[in-house]
């Protein structure tokens, strides 16, 4: 039985069963999550954070249920899983990858950025830079993309604190990402946890699905850039943004 048979027989038998659906919940976890976020309309792409769905223990089930998956692909590339020593785990190392790594980020609530108060009398009203390196991966390649984002706020009532912009940054982009997407995504994150609406997010990143592959370029960068609030109305608070990071650069060239 193909999947959309599968899910065709499951939404009917959901129909007449109501919203418990017991039947279902016994078979994989994977297909389970799946039904109930289509069922709920919950979009669920590879950027997509998803951790409302999953409760304790569930990645791990997650993975015992992706390692026979990623047996059966290194299978159709007739890898010879049980004699070659290197191939041996490598179903359950992907697995592994995937779920605790490289997609982390979908599958694990946002960092908690507890917020300090910035209103007193002397409080500080300049602008924030923060340099943060990000580890991601294409949603069209699976390949690895790696680069740094740039995070500017104009400071507004809470500051959180430095290592904070990091971790929503590298949160964001432990997913299956576009940089475009990944550009706005922590915008957003950052525009969440600060309260301010006036942030920029410039991102500069290698492609390893330019470099390992298809046109195979040596030194291609791609660079995105999102401008929230007076870094998009003011031209003198976009400029201090990219001289801050001509600085950057200067301190700590890629
Ligand atoms: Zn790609």
């Amino acid at each position: 039985m193909t999947e959309s048979i599968i899910y065709k027989n499951l939404l009917a038998g959901a129909e007449q069963q109501g919203d418990d659906n017991k039947d279902y919940k016994e078979a994989y976890l994977g297909d389970h999550l799946r039904f109930k976020m289509k069922r709920e309309g919950k979009r669920f792409w590879a950027g997509d954070n998803i951790s409302e769905y999953l409760h304790e223990g569930d990645i791990e089930k997650l993975i015992d249920e992706a390692t026979p998956a990623f047996e059966q692909v290194l299978d159709s590339l007739l890898i010879d899983r049980e004699n070659d020593p290197n191939s041996k785990g490598t179903a359950r190392r992907l697995a592994k990858m995937y779920f605790n790594e490289i997609m982390a980020g979908r599958y694990e609530p946002g960092p908690d950025a507890t917020a300090f108060p910035n209103d007193s009398a002397d409080r500080y009203e300049g602008m924030l830079v923060v340099r943060s390196e990000l580890r991601s991966m294409c949603s069209h390649h699976h390949q690895p993309v790696s680069g740094v984002a740039y995070i500017g706020i104009i400071a507004a009532n809470k500051l959180i604190g430095l290592s904070k912009y990091t971790r929503i940054a590298q949160w964001c982009a432990r997913r299956g990402t576009l940089q475009e997407e990944l550009c706005n995504d922590i915008a957003r994150e950052i525009s969440k946890a600060t309260e301010s609406e006036n942030v920029a997010v410039y991102v500069q990143a290698v492609h390893g699905c330019c470099e390992n592959r298809g046109i195979m370029a040596h030194s291609s960068l791609t660079q995105t850039t999102v401008l929230r609030g007076t870094f998009k109305d003011d031209p003198h608070t976009k400029k201090e943004f990219f001289d801050n990071i001509k600085l950057q650069q200067e301190f700590a060239p890629r």
